[in-house]
């Protein structure tokens, strides 16, 4: 069963927890209590493809799925036609202690594929044991990124349909093409005139307005989201620290019981959550390195115990990390804290109120045993970008690269010589044009377009472009709607036929 980290709501089951996506009344569900894998069971895995280690992980927290059904959404999301490596989730070797987990082979090029590949599916049949007839529509703001994931994940699912709204003008050439090229028959990618917030505003407003959400209803729809606050959207993620440590036994890298460390560019929490699950499971991790870019909100939490978003918000090359308020922290100090909601609506309470909070030295301690944070600037990170290719011969995206900066600066610092992962989360081509100017210097950009840059970087790096970005300027335009922000509502409306 599944419980709210702010003890204001019933257990409910997995699929309930899917399908409301978050807590009605406020805060996020976990689960109640963790399931574990002995060492034995870890080690039986081995040699096994990661669909099997999907179908093993996923449903030890879906005792309300059918083991078909679960293989079914395994089946539909971790194929050859959505990924471009039989792996799934590659291990790259940089030298005897350092690994990289390449998180973006998936449609989008990265890793929030793993998820909404498969959490929409999740999602259909969590709908179907509910027995709601109404059919779902999904809303999503996007600066970017996110928007392409989901509209690739919700794509051809029955009994849902993807509408997402991205700033007209406001995000890259090719993130533009990726979403307005989208096929299906439930797919809607609307340009606002206006930015991101006012793209996210407007969602949440209708989110909230329950007058509007009784109009739905009578039409047969209901509104859902598809972002990491969703269980179903973190479950997938568990899997592939289970895989990568599989990776590094089945290649003799490391024996049997060997703590390793997990390095993971952090934005939202969610991502470095799924691997805490794994290692609370029974997985061997020795600390979890939390990696920021300027926006450190996280570094210094984890270093001082407060937590306070209450600074400039700093735009850099690794926009999928800037952020100040990271949702999933919630339910790691709910973890943390043994299940303490009073603690966890007192925190939560400043943070909505002040901006800030502070924790205990009891929840201090116990975050600093698996924990580690730093921090990448600017320069740092495209500096990294530039050693590891000129090195090691291997390309990495900006934030990635945040990842290996802190792993060095932790390296230097603590000496701790155990093996290493940082996950890749995304594929160097999706961020070529800083990625270029990290190789080549800022002036080798100058009259070259998006598209000349990924032909460029491919030509220097001898990668062919990720098949995601490949040839979209050549791909039909399929979404052509611009409207006004004061249109968001009525562009639902006109989608929905309401
Ligand atoms: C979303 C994203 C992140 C941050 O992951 P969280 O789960 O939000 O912490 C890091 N890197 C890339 C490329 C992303 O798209």
């Amino acid at each position: 069963m599944y419980i709210s980290t702010r003890g204001n709501f019933e257990e409910v089951t997995a699929s309930e927890a899917i399908r409301l996506g978050m807590v009605p009344t406020g805060g996020l569900f976990v689960p109640a209590e963790l399931p574990s894998l002995s060492r034995e069971e870890i080690l039986e895995m081995q040699g096994k493809p990661y669909q099997e280690t999907a179908r093993r992980v996923m449903s030890l927290f879906l005792p309300d799925f059918l083991p078909e059904e679960i293989n079914d959404c395994v089946e539909k999301a971790y194929n050859e036609n959505n990924f471009d490596h039989a792996s799934i989730a590659p291990l790259f070797r940089l030298d005897s202690h350092t690994y990289f987990l390449e998180l973006w082979h998936g449609p989008t090029a990265a890793f929030k594929d793993i998820a909404l590949q498969l959490m929409p599916h999740l999602l259909s049949l969590a709908l179907q044991k509910a027995g709601v007839k109404r059919k779902i529509a999904i809303l999503v703001a996007t600066s970017g990124d996110t928007g392409k994931a989901a509209l690739e994940g919700f794509k051809n699912v029955p009994g849902i349909k993807i509408i997402v709204f991205y700033p007209y003008g406001g995000v890259s050439r090719v993130q533009e093409l990726q979403m307005t090229a989208t096929d299906g028959f439930n797919t809607y990618a609307v340009a606002v005139r206006g930015n991101f917030d006012d793209c996210q505003n407007s969602v949440k407003e209708i989110f909230a307005d329950e007058e509007f959400k009784k109009i739905l209803a009578g039409k047969s729809y209901e509104l859902s989201s598809a972002n990491s606050i969703n269980w179903g959207r973190l479950l997938p993620q568990v899997v592939y620290y289970f895989r990568a440590y599989l990776n590094l036994l089945e290649k003799k890298e490391i024996i049997p019981g060997e703590r390793i460390n997990f390095v993971v560019p952090t934005g939202n929490f969610g991502n470095i959550l799924a691997g805490w699950y794994a290692g609370r499971m029974g997985l061997p991790i020795n600390k979890l390195i939390c990696a920021s870019n300027e926006n450190k909100v996280l570094t210094d939490f984890f270093q001082s115990g407060i937590y306070d978003r209450n600074r400039e918000f700093k735009q850099t090359s690794s926009p999928s990390m800037d952020i100040l308020i990271s949702s999933n922290l919630e339910r790691f100090l709910f973890e943390i804290s043994n299940h303490c909601a009073g603690k966890i609506n007192r925190w939560m309470t400043a943070l909505k109120e002040t901006g800030r909070f502070d924790v205990d030295t009891g929840t201090r301690q116990a975050m600093e045993q698996i924990i580690a944070a730093g921090f990448a600037v600017e320069e740092e990170t495209l500096s990294a970008i530039e050693e590891v290719f000129e090195t090691g011969g291997y390309l990495l995206d900006t934030h990635t690269a945040v990842g290996f900066k802190v792993y060095q600066k932790y390296l230097a610092a603590t000496g701790d010589k155990s093996k290493t992962v940082i996950c890749a989360t995304a594929s160097p081509f999706k961020f070529s044009s800083s990625v270029l100017q990290a190789i080549k210097g800022k002036d080798y950009l100058s009259g070259k377009d998006e598209f000349g840059i990924l032909q460029e970087l491919s030509r220097l790096s001898k990668i062919p472009v990720h098949p995601g970005l490949r040839n979209l300027e050549a791909k039909p335009v399929l979404h052509r709607t611009v409207c006004e922000r004061k249109e968001i509502k009525a562009q639902v409306e006109k989608i929905l036929g309401i």
